[in-house]
């Protein structure tokens, strides 16, 4: 009898679960994957569209181009996740399924900040990032600010990334001396999870004189006066103003009995949600680690989901899985001056979490084209 799996989302989690899926399993089994979306972006791309080094179209690739023939790829929005009933409903369709991978991601909620939506401007989306060039291209001088209003967000350290591109971006015009780069976050280290990379980061901003300010919680701006509400602190003055939005469970999560009204919790070796055969990779999860929790990024969306595809396939196959998620990945991290570094993670392989940081190095440029090139030509025809 043919069986069916379903995914939800096609970002990296997505992708990479049904592209492996397809790979492995013959046709008794139907492969579908679910998004609202015609396309896909690496998430790092934004930076080059902020910068203008490539436009919004050169970093999409569609999904009418998938990879792997026979994933029946379906353009909709889903609108509940019904796990005591295994089904799933879309604006137009309804699904039922054997296997169900929920890789939905976080959605963004720059509302959640009075005053951000009129006041400031944000590089997470890429319809934001597009919104940016111009601005950036024509400011001459002035304070930048950029701000984390909460976590947790997407790719902890893309907001300093942000800053050293800036530095970059106006050492280049020859007008660094007019702008001050200031980043404000709510804790007292850049990145919580990994003290030590925090350190490295703090050397990083001071050597390009951009200001780091600690427990600076912003809570609200007046678009008119172009001030940033400080919890607990002075309002800060400011001419452009970069926000991470604040990132919420999309809305079908929200309300769907998989999750509890927030994140979705996973059994950590094997992503499987408290429903048997109903997984779920990626951003949209909460994987505790101490007091913190797994960071949201492709690299773990993707080795979660190459975890769940070996779960599936041992329970098809009547095995025993022996893999576990460790929560391995790699980033890469533009520095300026044409370098990068590399961060890179195994949260659960050890006793504690490794996260440790390799360069700057100009070689470790290469290593980030190829990890975008790579996924591409994986995942897309
Ligand atoms: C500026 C920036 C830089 C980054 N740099 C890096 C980096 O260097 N390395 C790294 O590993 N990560 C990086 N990331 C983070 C990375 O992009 C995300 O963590 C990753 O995309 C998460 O994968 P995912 O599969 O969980 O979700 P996503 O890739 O977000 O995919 C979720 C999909 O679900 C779809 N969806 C959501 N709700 C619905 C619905 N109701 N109906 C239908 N479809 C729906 C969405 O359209 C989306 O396609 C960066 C992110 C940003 C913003």
């Amino acid at each position: 009898m043919v069986k069916d799996i379903l995914i939800l989302g096609a970002g990296f989690g997505g992708l990479e679960a049904s592209t492996s899926l397809r790979e492995k399993l013959d046709d008794s089994f139907n492969i579908t994957l679910i998004d609202k979306n015609e396309f896909f972006t690496i998430g790092f791309t934004k930076f080059d569209v902020m910068f203008g080094r490539r436009s919004a179209e050169e970093v999409k690739s569609y999904y009418k181009n998938i990879a792997g023939d026979g994933i029946n790829f379906v353009k909709d929005t889903i609108e509940l996740i019904d796990p005591e009933n295994n089904l799933v409903k879309t604006q137009r369709s309804e699904f039922s399924y054997d296997f169900l991978i929920i890789a939905l991601g976080a959605d963004l909620a720059p509302d959640a900040i009075p005053g951000f939506v009129k006041g400031g401007y944000e590089f997470y989306s890429l319809q934001g990032a597009q919104k940016l060039y111009p601005l950036i291209n024509n400011f001459k001088s002035g304070t930048i600010l950029i701000s984390i209003f909460n976590k947790p967000y997407k790719c902890p350290p893309a907001p300093y990334e942000a800053a050293l591109l800036l530095h970059d971006y106006f050492v280049e015009k020859g007008i660094r001396g007019n702008v001050q780069i200031n980043v404000l976050i709510p804790g007292p280290i850049p990145l919580p999870v990994a003290p030590n990379v925090s350190s490295q980061i703090e050397k990083l901003l001071e050597e390009k004189d951009i200001k780091l300010y600690k427990k600076h919680k912003v809570v609200g701006l007046d678009p008119d006066k172009k001030i940033a509400f400080v919890e607990n602190n002075d309002s800060v003055k400011y001419d452009l103003f970069l926000g991470i939005p604040v990132h919420v469970p999309p809305k079908v999560v929200r309300k769907s009995a998989v999750s509890n009204n927030g994140w979705i919790s996973v059994n950590k070796d094997n992503l499987e949600t408290k429903y048997a055969n109903v997984y779920a990779v990626g951003d949209v999860t909460n994987i505790p680690v101490g007091e913190h929790a797994v960071p949201k990024a492709g690299a773990f969306a993707e080795s979660a989901a190459q975890i769940v595809v070996i779960d599936i396939l041992a329970k098809i196959n009547n095995e025993t899985n022996h893999s576990r998620f460790e929560g391995t990945g790699i980033c890469y991290i533009e520095v300026g001056g044409g370098n990068v570094v590399e961060l890179n993670a195994n949260i659960f392989g050890g006793e504690e979490p490794i996260l440790e940081l390799n360069g700057p190095e100009q070689g470790f440029r290469k290593k980030k084209e190829l990890f975008e090139k790579d996924r591409i030509k994986k995942w897309f025809k």
